[in-house]
């Protein structure tokens, strides 16, 4: 008599790794684990994946596969209609996956686990992407926190410590006979268009790769973390949010990594940035409609303008606005922005340019590699002024003061607007006010090699503020 072996589903979804997959960890603890990754672009609607995260999750998707000997299982289509497929032809008795928290996931999960279970299939889910679930972290009154501090000190530092991180399952069984899956290239996630070539050089994919950035990010910037943040010309950020978004490094596991070490103002200023993650999740979760809604109602009757010519110069980097420019080109040759260029490209959009934030949050979703609905729909609303915590509207950055600020000596600018390379530093961020002997010498003409400002950086800021009193 042969014993039926008992095979679990683990659905992989944003936690392509190993170590510290609570779902992966149970799976192999409880039988055979068939391991399996659905590319889904059926229910996600107007967010489907954009180009840049496809090219990640086409690499991500090697690499674990790898880790897999191979035998990762992968689909293309409806998840449910693919599971209940896989189940009935395999004779599985149990999916389990950890959880998303993007709202069109939450609804096609719930769907998927009422389908499975009247079937007689065992679903589980797990924790496997944040430290605090949304549904934990409540005011007293049992409402969602709105602002970050209070969010973060008493709704999750003053709360329950979040689950220690797992190590790889001990023993992972998979399940190796026939299951008709797709190679990786059948998904069709990198663009007919070679321009994914040149993220090449810029990123380390995979979960031991996340690691390797980890552990470069704590031997060498750490330490200096609070300090230098600000600066985008130091490698002094993590560049952790792309394995973050895609699950290949755990925010538990970088919590306890830390935690560990004595405590420092940079270590708590880092961990508080992981805190913001937590924040925007919370946000989607409890405000479904962030990604399209103002959570500031009287914002609805903010007068955008709609101007297609503004909007192109911002998203190729042809303002006139150096380090605007600098930003956006960033973005578009290695699929990342630092944090503090994502916030002036932003302002200077909703702000200068007068244009819808979704303007730039659609722009940022399909270039950024590390496109995330919760922190890419808090941030955007957090720089309007219409998010819950959101940066006062008055508050414009003035991005001629933010570069000399943050890029003293313009060696980051420089290096993605380099019609500018030999500007000096008194002039690199307002090229216009320069006295034409120095235009000349730096071998630079204004509206030929490169552009004059497209709006005047006084009156857009008068235009807004208007803007903004008029909709109270
Ligand atoms: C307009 C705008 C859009 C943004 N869109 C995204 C997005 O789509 N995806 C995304 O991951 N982040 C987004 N951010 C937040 C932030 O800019 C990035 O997380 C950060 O720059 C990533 O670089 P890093 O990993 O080196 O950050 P580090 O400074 O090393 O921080 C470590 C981690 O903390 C988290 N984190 C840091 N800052 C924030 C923040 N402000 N909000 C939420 N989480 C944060 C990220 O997971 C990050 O990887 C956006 C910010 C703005 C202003």
């Amino acid at each position: 008599m042969s014993l039926e072996k008992n095979i679990i589903i683990h659905w992989f979804r944003q936690d392509l790794r190993l170590c510290d997959n609570p779902s992966l960890f149970e799976a192999a603890k409880q039988g055979v684990v068939l391991p399996i990754y659905i590319l889904d672009d059926d229910n996600p609607g107007l967010y489907q994946m954009g180009g840049a995260s496809r090219w990640w999750l086409y690499r991500s998707l090697q690499e674990l596969n790898r880790s897999l000997n191979g035998n990762l299982v992968i689909h293309n289509g409806d998840p449910k209609k693919i599971l209940l497929n896989l189940v009935s032809e395999n004779k599985i008795k149990s999916v389990f996956w950890n959880r998303c928290y993007e709202p069109w996931r939450i609804r096609r999960d719930k769907e998927i686990k009422k389908l499975l279970e009247a079937q007689n299939i065992k679903t589980k889910s797990f924790n496997g992407s944040l430290l605090w679930e949304p549904w934990d972290a409540l005011k007293k009154d049992g409402a969602p926190y709105k602002v970050f501090t209070p969010y973060y000190r008493k709704g999750c530092l003053n709360e329950v410590s979040p689950r220690k991180p797992l190590g790889k399952p001990r023993n992972l069984n998979l399940y190796v006979e026939l299951v008709n899956g797709l190679p990786i290239d059948n998904l069709k996630l990198l663009p007919t268009i070679n321009w994914h070539e040149k993220l090449e050089p810029y990123w380390r994919i995979g979960e031991t790769n996340a690691q390797k950035t980890f552990a470069d990010f704590k031997d060498n910037c750490l330490n200096n973390y609070k300090k230098n943040r600000n600066y985008p010309a130091l490698s002094s950020v993590s560049r952790l949010s792309p394995h973050l978004h895609f699950g290949e490094i755990s925010p538990n596991q970088i919590w306890y990594d830390i935690k560990i070490k004595k405590e420092t103002d940079s270590i708590n200023h880092f961990l508080s940035e992981i805190g913001w993650r937590e924040f925007s999740h919370n946000l989607l979760y409890h405000f479904p409609d962030l990604p399209y809604n103002n959570l500031q109602d009287k914002f609805d009757r903010f007068p955008w303008l709609e101007n297609e010519d503004y909007l192109r110069c911002w998203q190729t980097g042809q303002t006139g606005y150096p380090l605007v420019d600098a930003g956006m080109r960033e973005l578009w040759e290695t699929g990342y922005m630092h944090n503090r260029l994502r916030m002036v490209v932003a302002s200077f959009l909703v702000k200068n340019l007068l244009l819808h934030w979704h303007h730039g949050e659609k722009w940022f979703w399909d270039c950024l590699l590390d496109a995330d609905l919760a922190n890419n729909s808090a941030s955007w609303q957090w720089v309007a002024g219409c998010g819950a915590d959101a940066a006062p509207y008055f508050r414009i950055f003035n991005p001629c003061i933010q570069g000399q600020k943050f890029d003293p000596d313009g060696s980051y600018t420089k290096r993605f607007v380099p019609e500018l390379k030999s500007m000096p530093n008194k002039y690199l961020f307002n090229p216009w006010e320069a006295p034409d002997a120095i235009l000349q010498k730096a071998d630079v003409l204004l509206g030929k090699d490169y552009p004059m400002p497209i709006v005047n950086l006084k009156l857009s800021r008068l235009r807004a503020l208007e803007a903004f009193m008029s909709m109270k």
